[in-house]
């Protein structure tokens, strides 16, 4: 039996399909965003059922028990439903459910949710397999759509469903591709049914359009540092170098790179750093003391929280600021909202760090498009703050740029410039590893959880937990910084 993911996954590679209807156990770990990404989908699917309220769910008792729901859509048909949620059809050994099947006076029509913000060609084949099951169990389909968020909508007191949603019908595009289903039913049920493996090297489709659970087995003759690795080289050009045999760095001819890319190579190969005296010293001369170390920390969601926010927009929740005098003394001051979905962080928020920085001496950051934005979006929500706000922003600077441009360069950077390279190249006494939050994504996912209650573990703990990282964040800076002016 193949399922809608199973088809989807088959089109992407037919070794993925193989491999995960015959070699579960080999699939790689699930990444702890993944669940939390999940969580989020199940929610919005949840949510979109109230376009079409009151109707009836064939839900299985388990995923692992789909016949279930087939029956019961059958017998919800029968007996008048005209709403269902979870309609599953089967058909040619290929079983799917549905999100929402609705009948109104033209006639059945199937409504497909989808957590991202516009339609994809895979949700084309998605609805396609599903358009083929249901009509082919006897149902006369008169349209078929994606529903996905509206990323435009502003929340404005409670969520109005019907402007959270864009309902987009895909009815054409699924004739259009209809014709070619069976055909890939059938090589697909081959595919299943064969004694070995299908022989299929490694390529862009690995990551396109999702990224396969299977490349810890299929990437394992692919060294942890390879061409694969080059900064910023296409990966057109790095599937050319594997097709040619190229895959390590001494194999290969840097002619074609570009000099950042050059460094990086030359770099490992012969196991040397990279500084441009003359750059760095302009730079760390052209700060202005005090030095207000900053960064933030931001929480996104499908389904907007606060008022005034919109889906998907990473909204500050916490910052952490360290302090550098000329004379070498650093102070610490830091923000961490309340997790709570009556509490919109924001204006405490950039009220607070008004307070904190001051009027005069820079404003380091690392990656300074991330931070402007964020304050660039506080002017828009807060006017009234906005002479201190561009008082910041107007004090900017981006600690990222010796690194991004490769004026300081070691080979433990591996290409790149994100700071939790840098630091260990650049400050090895200092680790996030320690860490129990060691990066952003999980700072984010976490706070989010807190504010909409699904946290499980301790808050106090977690809150310092979150503290500790974003300080960390701003303390490596410092250090970085430091190493830059011994340069
Ligand atoms: S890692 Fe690539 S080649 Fe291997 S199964 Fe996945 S998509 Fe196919």
């Amino acid at each position: 039996m193949l399922s809608k993911s199973t088809f989807i996954r088959g089109l992407q590679c037919e070794k993925s399909l193989y491999l995960y209807k015959h070699n579960y156990d080999l699939k790689d770990e699930a990444p702890p965003q993944l669940q939390a990404i999940f969580n989020q989908g199940t929610n919005v699917g949840i949510l979109a059922q109230y376009l079409f309220p009151n109707g009836v769910d064939a839900s299985p008792s388990s995923y692992l028990k789909m016949q279930e729901s087939v029956f019961k859509t059958l017998e919800f048909i029968k007996n008048g439903e005209e709403i269902i949620y979870e309609a599953t059809f089967q058909f040619n050994g290929v079983i799917a459910a549905l999100d929402i099947l609705v009948k109104d006076s033209i006639g059945w029509k199937a409504y497909e949710v989808k957590s991202s913000t516009s339609v994809s060609e895979t949700y084309i084949m998605d609805a396609a397999i599903q358009y083929y099951t249901i009509v082919n169990s006897g149902i006369d389909l008169k349209d078929i759509s994606i529903v996905h968020i509206n990323n435009q909508y502003v929340k404005d007191g409670d969520i109005d469903i019907p402007e959270l949603f864009t309902v987009e019908s895909v009815y054409d595009k699924v004739l259009e591709v209809l014709p070619s289903i069976p055909n890939k039913i059938t090589s697909f049920k081959n595919v299943i049914a064969q004694k070995e493996v299908p022989v299929k090297d490694i390529g862009a489709h690995c990551n396109s359009p999702y990224n396969c659970d299977f490349k810890g087995q299929c990437w394992k003759h692919i060294p942890d540092y390879s061409i694969f690795n080059i900064s910023r080289l296409s990966t057109d050009k790095k599937f050319k170098l594997y097709q040619n045999g190229v895959l390590n760095f001494d194999e290969l001819d840097i002619a074609p790179l570009n000099s950042n890319q050059q460094i990086q190579v030359i770099s490992e190969l012969e196991q040397k750093t990279f500084i441009d005296k003359t750059n760095i010293q302009n730079f760390v001369n052209n700060l202005e003391y005090p030095i207000y170390h900053l960064d933030f920390e931001t929480m996104t969601s499908a389904i907007p929280i606060y008022d005034r926010s919109r889906p998907y927009q990473q909204l500050v929740f916490q910052y952490s600021l360290h302090i550098e005098k000329e004379d070498g003394e650093v102070n610490h001051k830091e923000y961490l909202a309340e997790a709570k979905p009556n509490i919109d962080p924001r204006e405490d928020f950039v009220t607070q760090l008004i307070q904190d920085c001051g009027t005069f001496g820079d404003v380091l950051v690392y990656n300074i498009g991330f931070e402007r934005g964020k304050l660039n979006d506080l002017i828009g929500l807060y006017p009234v703050y906005s002479v201190e706000i561009n008082n910041i922003i107007s004090r900017l600077k981006d600690l990222m740029i010796p690194f991004q441009k490769k004026w300081y360069y070691t080979p433990e950077m591996k290409g790149s410039y994100s700071v939790k390279y840098v630091l260990p190249a650049l400050v090895p006494e200092l680790s996030y590893q320690n860490l129990e939050i060691k990066e952003g994504g999980t700072a984010s996912n976490t706070f989010t959880q807190m504010v909409i209650g699904d946290f499980k573990g301790d808050v106090k703990i977690m809150r310092e937990n979150l503290l500790e990282y974003c300080k960390m964040d701003t303390f490596a800076m410092v250090k970085i910084l430091e190493k830059l002016r011994q340069v």
